[in-house]
């Protein structure tokens, strides 16, 4: 007969104590929690990368049992470290740190359901007169708009958590939605609304105040003018960060200052939030509403999606799993709809293999089936050409396999301009690529 062992016999919930070699243990030192046969899992493992910390989270993740994906920064170094464990446990370890070593971030996954976020900011001497409560006020209320105008949805002021961590050179808030059993697909959707609706506030402020703007209509133009902030490197813009809804974010978490500051976290004294978790001690049900990515029951959620304006659905989380079970094949690059519009540039050819570049932020496609060669303007008898798309010029551009047209690029031509949009609610870069005092600098 087989031995099994006590973690196999508790089904994973006997917390196995080792010997911290380092600090790299930080959590496990002093305590350890006390496991409960209904309690979550105790599981905890540290990973140097993060690409295996997202797969085993995803792999151990139960029904019951939703395993989440932290960062810290260790004290010493500030170099990072990925832990997946169940959220209550990783905070029963976190909330025991000394505060100038809470330096945690969530890893929000990509194509994970999650909250409907905010990061505002601003640099106070720059802005000397800005009231930050009542633009987050503004704010909130625009938003709260929206989702009742695209998914009559009435969202109630106490569903929404405000963390602040201002100190005195910066203003600096999350903005956090957290409406029962509603979430969006996942944060591209969130950053295409929120893009949606930062194009639409410059656009209002720009426009002849007698000419009337649908969804912003009941807003009264100097409330939205507040929201102008002055930046050190991008002229004006509204004080909303865009650049947060990127694949894999990282996002700050409950009671956490970034590396070497010491500015924490903490509800903001606006906030008049109604705790979703409700559990026996408070601030744990904070930490849980306050993450992102957390849905301690997936298949009741509803999940929102945009696209575009007109393009607005909203569906059953467990419906959404049995329609797209993707097939994990090299032929689809992580931009499906880069990808598309390839295969309709390269027809009658067809991709044979993508591959992204992280680094440079292109995408290669090799093509089969079709030849054409833009520098001997016509096809190659043997050799394959391919394509190099590029994300941060949004450009696409032909390369070639022969050996005489090595180092030729075809002359580059811009990507569609529904692609641009939806990169740039993707990218690092965008941030504004709207500006109020210069002109919508947008590619046309
Ligand atoms: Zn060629």
């Amino acid at each position: 007969m087989n031995t099994i062992s006590a973690e196999k016999f508790y089904g994973g919930r006997v917390c196995k104590r080792k010997k911290p070699k380092s600090d790299t243990n930080w959590v496990k030192i002093h305590r350890v929690m006390p496991s409960h046969i209904l309690g979550p899992t105790q599981y905890w493992k540290e990973f140097s990368k993060q690409a295996d910390a997202l797969a085993v989270a995803a792999e151990r993740s139960t029904k019951t049992d939703t395993l989440c994906t932290f960062v810290y920064q260790r004290a010493s170094d500030g170099s990072r470290k990925f832990v997946v464990a169940h959220p209550e446990v990783y905070w029963w370890y976190y909330r025991a740190k000394p505060q100038e070593q809470r330096c945690s971030y969530e890893v929000i996954p990509k194509g994970s359901p999650c909250w409907l976020y905010l990061d505002l900011e601003y640099q106070i001497k720059l802005n000397p007169l800005c009231d930050g409560s009542r633009m987050t006020k503004t704010l909130i209320d625009i938003i709260r708009t929206y989702l009742l105008n695209h998914y009559h949805l009435l969202c109630d002021r106490n569903s929404i958590l405000i963390l602040d961590s201002t100190s005195s050179e910066k203003f600096s808030r999350h903005v956090i939605f957290t409406m029962k059993d509603m979430a969006f697909r996942d944060n591209s959707h969130v950053g295409r609304l929120i893009k949606t609706i930062y194009n639409d506030i410059v656009l209002y402020l720009k426009s002849d105040s007698s000419q009337p703007h649908g969804i912003l209509k009941p807003f009264n133009k100097t409330d939205i003018e507040e929201m102008i902030v002055e930046t050190a490197t991008h002229g004006k813009k509204l004080f909303i960060d865009n650049g947060v809804y990127t694949k894999n974010r990282h996002f700050r978490i409950y009671l956490s200052t970034k590396w070497g500051k010491q500015s924490y976290l903490t509800m903001s004294p606006d906030c008049t939030h109604t705790l979703l978790n409700a559990c026996k001690e408070k601030e744990l049900g904070i930490f849980l509403d306050s993450l992102i990515s957390y849905f301690p029951n997936k298949p009741n959620l509803i999940l929102l999606e945009f696209l575009n304006c007109s393009n607005v659905t909203a569906q059953l989380y467990s419906k959404i799993l049995t329609q797209t079970v993707r097939k994990d094949d090299n032929q689809t690059s992580p931009y499906p709809e880069i990808d598309k519009y390839v295969r309709s540039i390269i027809d009658p050819g067809k991709i044979r293999v993508t591959k992204y570049f992280d680094n440079t932020k292109t995408v290669k496609y090799e093509i089969y089936g079709n030849r054409f060669c833009e520098n001997i303007g016509r096809w190659h008898k043997s050799n394959n050409v391919y394509w190099i798309a590029d994300l941060n010029k949004k450009e696409i551009y032909q390369k070639c396999h022969d050996e005489d047209c090595s180092g030729f690029s075809s002359v580059p031509k811009s990507l569609p301009e529904e692609i641009i949009f939806m990169l740039d609610t993707e990218g690092d870069i965008l941030i504004s690529n709207v500006t109020i005092d210069g002109n919508i600098i947008s590619k046309k």
